[in-house]
């Protein structure tokens, strides 16, 4: 077992402190990761509060992890001790299902799903049809900790030409809005809409600008459309009704990342014949859509939920071939409360990453006490 520390919540309404707990030692086919940074995903925060209803206790999230490879078993092939890496929403899956030997294992239909890089497997045991987990664990914990484990095939490799800490958002918010934007196909000319711009929508419109789309942001907050100018897109206020007037029928694809339950009906009226609007922000119930617009247009509304491995290692290349970065800001571990209140109120321009070289004087407290 290996002694590791990190930062968990014990209950729904209790705070992140330090928490030590043991991982496996790495087997032969997994590798050992230093986590040197992790970014802080708005999932994070509904997770740690159980927003969702599912949360595991203790808590310890983080699924955008940037890290070296400090061991590899001996089965190991593909990262070398020394080599920088990433960690994504996922660890493992079942391997064996239609969606996982497709290379779609975050669709994987075995019956845990996959398993999550923090609170264990998206099925967990007692929900599984057979009533068998079989991943062997109930929990996981994220990269909010100084190691982690984890199976090679899952671990992603950092393009030299990306500084660590800027990879770390790309490996949820990065592939969340990649991964939509390639299946429903954007090419170089088509109009995009990202709806929200947040974490996932500073992305989504960088990623659809280096497709080759011309962007368009809509954002509730007025002060932020300088900031989609900034970008090379055009930003429009959500409330401004003329300039949804002005659009409608025009656009070829709209991304919403919008984290919670909205209103999408004004975006549907916003898209041309035969195209989508997809959902990757919200995973509860939606305001009903009014479904005239949307037949007698013959439009779609999807979802889509993160992405796949090989679309991670594709959207790490891209951005690293790209110069495509995500804004950050870089935080010790110990701010991160106060961060997630931020996260919560919109207030985050746009990413933080836990520069995890901060967690040293929690561990130097752990092994005096
Ligand atoms: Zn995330
Ligand atoms: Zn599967």
């Amino acid at each position: 077992m290996i002694k590791v520390t990190g930062y968990a919540a014990k209950h729904s309404f209790s705070r992140l402190k330090p928490l030590e707990i043991e991982r496996d030692e790495a087997g032969p086919q997994e590798v050992e990761i230093e986590v040197l940074f992790c970014g802080i995903c708005h999932s994070d925060v509904h997770q740690v509060k159980n927003e969702w209803g599912n949360t595991v206790y203790p808590s310890m999230p983080g699924h955008e992890i940037v890290g070296r490879v400090t061991k590899a078993g001996s089965a190991v092939t593909r990262h070398l001790v020394g080599d920088l890496v990433g960690v994504g929403c996922m660890i493992d899956s079942c391997g064996t299902c239609g969606p996982c030997t497709n290379h779609e294992e975050n669709y994987c239909e075995g019956p845990n799903s996959w398993l999550a890089t923090y609170n264990g497997p998206m099925v967990p045991k007692a929900k599984a049809p057979d009533g068998t987990n079989i991943y062997g664990r109930d929990n996981t914990f994220g990269g909010y900790s100084n190691i982690v484990v984890v199976k090679e095939d899952f671990v992603l490799k950092i393009p030299p030409s990306l500084k660590p800490a800027d990879a770390a958002p790309i490996l949820c918010a990065g592939v969340t809005t990649y991964s939509p934007l390639k299946h429903f196909g954007v090419k170089a000319g088509d109009k995009v809409g990202v709806v929200g711009f947040g974490g996932l929508g500073d992305m989504a419109a960088k990623l659809a600008i280096g497709l080759g789309a011309d962007v368009t942001i809509f954002t509730t907050t007025k002060e932020k459309i300088a900031d989609a100018e900034h970008l090379g897109a055009k930003g429009i206020w959500e409330k401004d009704k003329e300039a949804f007037a002005a659009l409608k029928a025009s656009f070829d694809f709209i991304l919403s990342t919008v984290p919670e339950k909205h209103d999408i009906n004004p975006f549907i009226e916003l898209l041309k014949r035969d195209s989508t609007i997809a959902v990757v922000g919200a995973l509860e119930p939606m305001a009903p859509v009014n479904n005239m617009e949307v037949a007698f247009h013959r439009k779609s509304v999807a979802g889509s939920l993160i992405g796949s491995i090989a679309e991670t290692q594709e959207v790490l290349d891209f951005c690293g071939a790209n110069g495509i970065v995500p804004d950050i800001e870089i935080i010790p571990i110990q701010d991160v409360n106060h961060a997630y209140r931020k996260v919560e109120k919109g207030d985050v321009r746009f990413r933080y990453v836990i520069d995890m070289a901060s967690l040293k004087a929690e561990i130097d407290d752990q092994q005096e006490s």
